[in-house]
């Protein structure tokens, strides 16, 4: 299912464009377009998802996915030994901006101060 108002649908579909380092038939990822750090992926599922509140037994396997996909990123963008952490903002607390499901692959340079 896809949201004609929601930009990740949109990348997704391939109607608005972005850098793409991955698809399957679950799940997209593509570079952020203001990056944190100088790796800096999101690997979001093509359908559409609200977020972390959004996900239901069925996105099991989706979820599963997404976290081998940012594996797999992380070996191939050189970052896995160095370290890298995957992190969910869900609602306004946390700070998310977009509200179509997306997992932040962050890496390639110290992340400093620890929040958890
Ligand atoms: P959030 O704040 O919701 O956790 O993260 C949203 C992320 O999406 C931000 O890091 C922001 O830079 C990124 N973003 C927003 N719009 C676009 C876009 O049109 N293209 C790409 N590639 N990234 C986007
Ligand atoms: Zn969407």
């Amino acid at each position: 299912m896809s949201d004609p108002n929601c930009i990740f649908c949109k990348i997704a579909s391939k109607q608005i464009p972005s850098t793409l380092l991955y698809e399957d038939d679950l799940v997209v990822a593509f570079k952020d377009i203001a990056p944190q750090v100088p790796v800096h992926v999101l690997i979001v599922p093509k359908a559409h998802v609200s977020g972390l509140d959004g996900l239901r037994e069925e996105h099991k396997a989706l979820i599963g996915q997404i976290t081998l996909v940012g594996q797999k990123l992380a070996r191939d963008l050189g970052v896995a030994e160095s370290g890298y952490r995957m992190v969910v903002n869900s609602g306004p607390d946390a700070g998310q901006t977009v509200f179509h499901l997306h997992f932040h692959l962050l890496g390639g340079a110290p992340m400093g101060g620890k929040m958890v």
